[in-house]
Parts: C-alpha cells; structure tokens; sequence
C-alpha cells in the first residue's frame, strides 16, 4: 500500500485511449475516401456507357433517316419516272439510281422494282448486276415493301402531292438482306413536278440496301469518334467491349453494334492511382510521424500527471502517502470492511524530542531524521498496511487485526525501532515515539472519527509519560468532547469528599531501595467514567482556575501524611498556574503550621514550563520556599527546551528525569550517555538526581551505576492509597531491607 503504484499498464492504457480513436479516424478517413474515389470512378464509367449507348442508337437512326434521303436526291425526279416506268433505260438507271448511289452515298446495293413488284434493275457493289440476284433478295425485302405500298394507298403519296407533306412517304428499317444484316430504305419514284402523274400503286420503288459490315462500321467509327466499331452476329464479349443489340421495327434481331468500352472513371483512376498512392504514403508517414510525436508527448503529458497525483498524495520528503491520501484509505478500508475478524485500525504516531533535534542541529538534520523514520517504519509494515506522514513529526499506520494484540506488539516494535540511535551528520540523534492506537468498532464508517480517535489517544500517550502507545478508550473522547461538563463536574467532585483522592507513590534511595518518601498525586474517580488520568483533568483544572483548589486539597492531604511521618519525604505536584498565584506561598506556609508537618520533609515539584513562562514570578516564589528549607525539583526533566541552561539560572534541589529517557536505557544506547551527563552535570551544581518510571531491573542497574541517588517507578512500587503507604513506612522502619531481590 504505501509503494509507489507502477504506472506502466495505466500509461498503456492512456496511450491506447488516445492514440486508439485518432488511428481509427484516420484508417476510417481513408477507407472512407478510397470508398468514395472508387464509387465516384464506378459512376463515372456507368454514366459515360449510358452515354455510349444512347449516342449508338442515335447513330443507328441517323443512319437510318440518311437513306431516304440519299434516296430521294434522285427519285423525286420526272426524269426518274421517265426512265424507270415510261421508257426504260438501263444506263440512265444505272447512273443515276444505281452505281451514283454506291460511289456518292455509298449504299451496297440498289434495286429498283415496278408496279407488281418484279425487281427490273440491281446494282452490288458498285456494278450492274444480273436480276436473279436482286429476285433472289425478294423475300427479305416483301414485307418491308408491302408496308410501303400499304402507306401509298392510306394516301401518303396524295399527300405529299397535295403539299401537305414535304416528302414522299418511305419505309426504312434494319434488315437482314441475303444472310446480310444491313439497312434498308424504300422509297416511290414520283414525279418532281408534278407534270408525271401515276395512278395510285403503280408507282416503281427503289430500294437502298446498306451492309452492316466492316467497312460501314469503319465509316461510323470515323465519323462519331466510336473506337473499334464493329457488326457481329454473335457480339464481342470482351472486357472492355460494349455493345448494343439492334432490332427491326417489329422487333426482331438483326445483329449486335459492338464497339470499344470507354470507362473515364477507372481511366482517371488508373492515371491518378499511382499519385493517390504516393499521397497516401506520405500522408500515412506524416500521420505516423505526428502519431510517434502524439504518443510520446501523451506518455510525457500521463507520466507528468501520475507524477503530480503522486506528488499531490505523497509527502515530498519521505515519499509517503499524505494526509488526504492517508484518510481516504481509511475511508476505503472501512467500506470495505470485512468483518469481525478484520478491524480497521488506526495508529497516529509523535516524535517526542523532535524538536529538540531541530532546534539543536538544525532543520536539515530534523528531515533527514524524519526521513530516516520514515524509512524505520515502512520496514516494520506489511504490504496490506499503509504508512503515511501527516506533516512535522507526526505519521500514521493504517492495519487491520482481529483484535488489539496485534497493534499493540506492531507499536513496541516501532518504539524499539524508532527508540534506536539516528546517524545525522555523523553524529547521534535520538528520539521516541508515542503511539495512540483507534480500531474502527464494525458500523463506524467514517474515517475523520477514526483518525481523531487515535488522536485523542495519542493525546494521552503524550501526556502520560510519551514513548508509549495507548489504545483510545471511551473515556477519553468524552473528557475532550464535554470539556465544559468536565469541568462543571470537577467542580462537584471538589466539593464532595468521595471523588477526588490522593495517592501517594513510593521513593527510594539508591543505596539500599528504602524507602524514603513519595509524591502525592491526585486521583478522581468520577461516578461514569472511572478513574480520570491526571493528565486530563489536571489541564482542567488549570484552565477553569480549580487547580488552586484542588491543588490546596492535594497539598492538605500531603501535609497531613507528612506530619504524621517526619523525615519522610512528601513530594507535591504544583502547576504553573498555582506558583503564579501571589497567594500560593501563604497558602503553603499555612498548611504546613496548621498540620505540623516540618517544611524540610515538603518537596514542590515544578515543570521548566513555568521558568520558561514567567521567570522572575517563579524565581521569587522558588527563593522564598527555599529560605523556609522546602525543597524545590524539576519535574519531567530534559523534556523542555534546555534543561540543563536553567540548572544554572534556577537554583534547585532536585532533577527528575523524564522516564521517557528511563524507559530507553539499555546497554549502549544513547540515553545511557544523557542520563550520564544530566546525573554529572546536577551532581557538580550539587542537585540530587531522581530517576522516574523506573519499570525494569536493568534500568535500575543502569541508574545506579549513572549515580541517580533517589528511583521511583512500577518496579518498586506503583502510586498506593494513602493507608498503604503508611503500610509501607511502617514495615521499612521495622524491616528496613530492600524491595527488590
Ligand atoms: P509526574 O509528576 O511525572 O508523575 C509521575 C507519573 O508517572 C504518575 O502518573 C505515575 O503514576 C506515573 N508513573 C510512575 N512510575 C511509573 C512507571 O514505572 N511507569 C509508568 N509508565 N508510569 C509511571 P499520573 O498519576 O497519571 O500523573 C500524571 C501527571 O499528572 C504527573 O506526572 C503530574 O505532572 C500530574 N499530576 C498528578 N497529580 C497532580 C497534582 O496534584 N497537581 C498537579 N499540578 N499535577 C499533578
Ligand atoms: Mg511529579
Ligand atoms: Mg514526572
């Protein structure tokens, strides 16, 4: 959880969802144009051979319509009829009706035939030719001249006699002449002025026949610019061949006109494919060149946002999760609760004396300590934990376990880890840590509440004694929660007699651990919560101005045990708040006449904080309780600012070294060289030096050896009730051996 998560398949990922659509818009783009290209091409072909086809036809009937008319150059003529039906003359014929239209039209074959419909003149080819040629030819010829001959006798011809019709009426159509596909035109031979006049069906006929053949197919191709024009009979089935069937008037086949495909469109594409082609080539390399530049600027632009997301959720020094990242893990372990067996659990972690490492060897050496921490504690999780640095000193493991046990040994661990020496700048730092554990308990599931509840307890860690790990409990949050309740019921408490008590806890001589006196410390029993730690309703008291009272019942209380045990000595807590008091000393000076107790037996113990705060205040009260033979300690010493500075400037009787320092003595460490040098320097200035929370045999060797000359601690003895301790004096005078074997 708290590695830095591979970016590589997201950045793929990324990769893909944007280079993905502009590869596929750029392939459908040009799938899309070649579409389009070819479609454009496919229609332009389908089109020109539409066009091809009607030109062919328009050809065809060009043709058809262009006979007659050669036809009637020469047979509406009077010298036509002269020479045909009135006195026939074969030379006349022959160079007018027949070879002339062979050399000047071009018609294959002339026949002229009379009244009954007997062919009386043939010209093929070019040449007069024999009747039964053209007699031969009759039958193809029949039907088409009795259509004409019907035409003439519906009173074609009276018309155009008439001038209502400017032609003489004509019947042209395709045929197939002799085996030979050709174009025929029939047409009457009139007079052209009307001086010949024949009887209505005797009218003689002549007959044009045009081949389709070759040579004609040449002629039309030369004329209308159609490639390779052809007649067959069967039709050209080439690739690139067109060709349209030609039927008579009734429908009937006659031959297929065939000629070369024009395709314009696959025309114009074979001639800008190879140019389409190069274009898309390059445009393809462009493109890929843009993509290559696309996609690495895409991985540059991804791996620049992972690594701002990852700076945005990482502490820049350790490289640890931060706050934010840390409390929506929280929130995501706790949606994701598995059950009983799995509590979320929550370890909020302070440095203590950090800030000393700061102030005394500089900034530099508070983060490469810190970083160093940070590396400590991410060797001792697992890799479903998380650890995470909140800002300052302060970090936090995110666990799940069944039950506290493994928390708690998860926090000794770190202790001891953390409790080790720091190389910084070749020289050794030395820290603790304090530890409030908060295990979500199944249906909370909101990560803030979690997080303040091993706040809290990390509150109380700190306060009391630091270097320890607490585990949130109930009682805490309401005493922050209902500080004004509190308040309002310590109030009470003070009133009563049942609530507010004092114990007193043992102090023992180095020498041979007699005892040889104790302090008094304040205990509540409040009628919901239990016992209150002092270190709650202490602060209190101090902030709602009842520490003056609760103080005086204290000290009464002390004063009473230290009339009835001369030579014993009562040490008494004394808050800042207390020595401010201008009346404070009175008080104290009454008390002690009004119980008898000697005030050499009295010790006031005092925190730097009041030195710190308001010197010359705390100086004055210290000269006068000191003139009367009260004796004065330092409290929790060597956990303020510089300790040792004010053993110069304060005169006191007494050091009690934090136990934060005791509990980290083992052999070699570097507590050993602290203690030594706070037990070396209070015994120059001539100061006893009394070592607290002593809590291991070791600890008290060690000490010992340091020339500590009072221990207190759960090792001797824990804070007993006042008639216990009376126990304990009493048994001392009797037995005054040591408590510890
Ligand atoms: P302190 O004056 O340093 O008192 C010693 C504290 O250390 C006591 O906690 C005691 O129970 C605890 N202790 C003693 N031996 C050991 C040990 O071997 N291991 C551990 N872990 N702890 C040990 P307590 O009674 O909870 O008091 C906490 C603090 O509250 C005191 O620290 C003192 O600063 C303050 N306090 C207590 N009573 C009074 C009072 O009547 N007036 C004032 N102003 N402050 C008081
Ligand atoms: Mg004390
Ligand atoms: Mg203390």
């Amino acid at each position: 959880m708290a590695s830095r998560p591979s970016g590589t398949p997201r950045r793929w990922w990324y990769s893909i969802a944007v280079l993905g659509p502009v590869v596929a818009s750029l392939a459908v783009t040009v799938a899309a144009t070649l579409a389009f290209v070819l479609w454009t091409a496919q229609g332009i072909d389908q089109r020109s051979l539409d066009r091809q086809i009607a030109l062919a036809r328009h050809v065809i009937a060009l043709q058809l319509d262009r006979i007659p008319h050669d036809q009637q150059s020469a047979t509406i003529w009077d010298d036509a009829v002269t020479h045909t039906k009135l006195s026939f003359d074969q030379t006349w014929i022959s160079s007018n009706l027949g070879v002339w239209m062979h050399d000047f039209f071009g018609h294959d074959e002339a026949i002229v035939v009379d009244d009954r419909n007997r062919p009386i003149y043939d010209m093929a080819d070019g040449k007069d030719t024999d009747i039964a040629h053209a007699e031969a030819q009759m039958p193809d010829l029949m039907p088409l001249l009795s259509d004409l001959r019907r035409r003439i006798a519906g009173g074609a011809l009276d018309q155009y006699e008439a001038r209502t019709r400017a032609t003489p009426p004509s019947v042209s159509d395709l045929a197939t002449i002799g085996g030979i596909p050709s174009l025929v035109s029939l047409t009457p031979i009139v007079s052209d002025t009307g001086a010949i006049k024949q009887s209505r069906g005797s009218e003689f006929v002549h007959i044009s026949i045009v081949h389709l053949g070759t040579a004609y197919a040449e002629r039309i191709a030369d004329e209308y610019f159609i490639p390779e024009a052809s007649f067959t009979q069967y039709g050209r089935f080439g690739a690139d061949d067109a060709m349209l069937p030609l039927t008579n008037s009734s429908g009937r086949f006659i031959t297929f006109f065939n000629w070369q495909l024009q395709r314009p469109g696959s025309e114009m594409l074979r001639q800008t494919l190879p140019a389409l082609a190069i274009a898309f080539l390059i445009a393809c390399a462009i493109a890929t060149g843009l993509l290559c530049q696309l996609w690495r600027k895409s991985r540059a632009l991804e791996a620049g946002r992972a690594e701002a997301e990852h700076q945005a959720r990482h502490d820049p020094l350790t490289h640890l999760p931060n706050r934010p990242h840390f409390e929506s893990a929280v929130a995501r372990a706790l949606v994701h609760l598995p059950g009983r067996d799995h509590r979320t659990t929550v370890l909020m972690l302070d440095l203590d004396r950090f800030k000393q490492v700061n102030d005394t060897l500089g900034h530099q050496a508070g983060d490469d300590l810190i970083e160093a921490v940070g590396q400590r504690l991410r060797q001792l999780i697992g890799p479903t934990e998380m650890v995470a640095r909140l800002g300052g000193d302060e970090f936090a493991i995110l666990t799940g376990a069944a039950g506290l046990t493994e928390p708690l040994q998860l926090s000794q661990r770190i202790i001891e880890a953390v409790g080790k020496p720091f190389d910084i700048f070749g020289s050794e730092a030395f820290v603790g840590v304090s530890i409030g554990i908060a295990a979500a308990d199944g249906h909370e599931a909101d990560a803030r509440e979690l997080i303040r509840k091993a706040d809290i307890a990390l509150y109380e860690a700190k306060t009391t004694g630091r270097n320890r790990a607490v585990v949130f409990e109930e009682s805490m949050n309401e005493l922050l929660q209902n500080r004004h309740a509190i308040e309002a019921e310590l109030r009470e408490a003070l009133r009563r007699t049942d609530q507010i008590s004092v114990d007193f806890q043992p102090l023992f001589d180095a020498g041979q651990l007699r005892i040889v006196g104790a302090e008094a410390l304040a205990r509540w029993r409040h009628p919901r919560l239990g016992q209150v730690s002092p270190a709650h309703f202490i602060p209190v008291a101090e902030q709602s101005g009842l520490i003056s009272v609760l103080g005086e019942q204290v000290l009464r209380r002390a004063c009473q045990m230290g009339a009835d045990w001369p030579g014993k000595v009562i040490a008494v807590n004394i808050s800042p708040v207390q020595l401010r008091d201008a009346q404070f000393a009175g008080r104290v000076f009454a008390l002690l006449s009004e119980t008898g107790m000697r005030p050499a037996d009295l010790e006031l113990e005092i925190t730097e904080g009041i030195l710190l705060e308001d010197a010359s205040i705390a100086s004055e009260a210290i000269r006068v309780f000191r003139s009367a033979g009260i004796r004065i300690a330092l409290d929790d010493f060597g956990t303020g600012y510089s300790s040792l500075n004010y053993l110069k400037r304060y005169p006191v009787d007494r050091i009690k070294i934090d136990r934060s320092f005791v509990s980290q003595l083992s052999p070699g460490s570097v507590s050993i060289a602290i203690v030594q040098a706070m037990t070396t320097l209070a015994h120059a200035l001539k100061i006893e030096v009394t070592a607290e929370g002593v809590e291991t045999r070791e600890q008290l060797d060690v000490l010992t050896s340091l020339g500590c000359n009072i221990f207190q601690g759960f090792l001797l003895s824990p804070p007993v009730a006042p008639a216990a301790l009376e126990d304990l004096f009493r048994h001392a005078e009797t037995a005054p051996q040591s408590r510890v074997a």
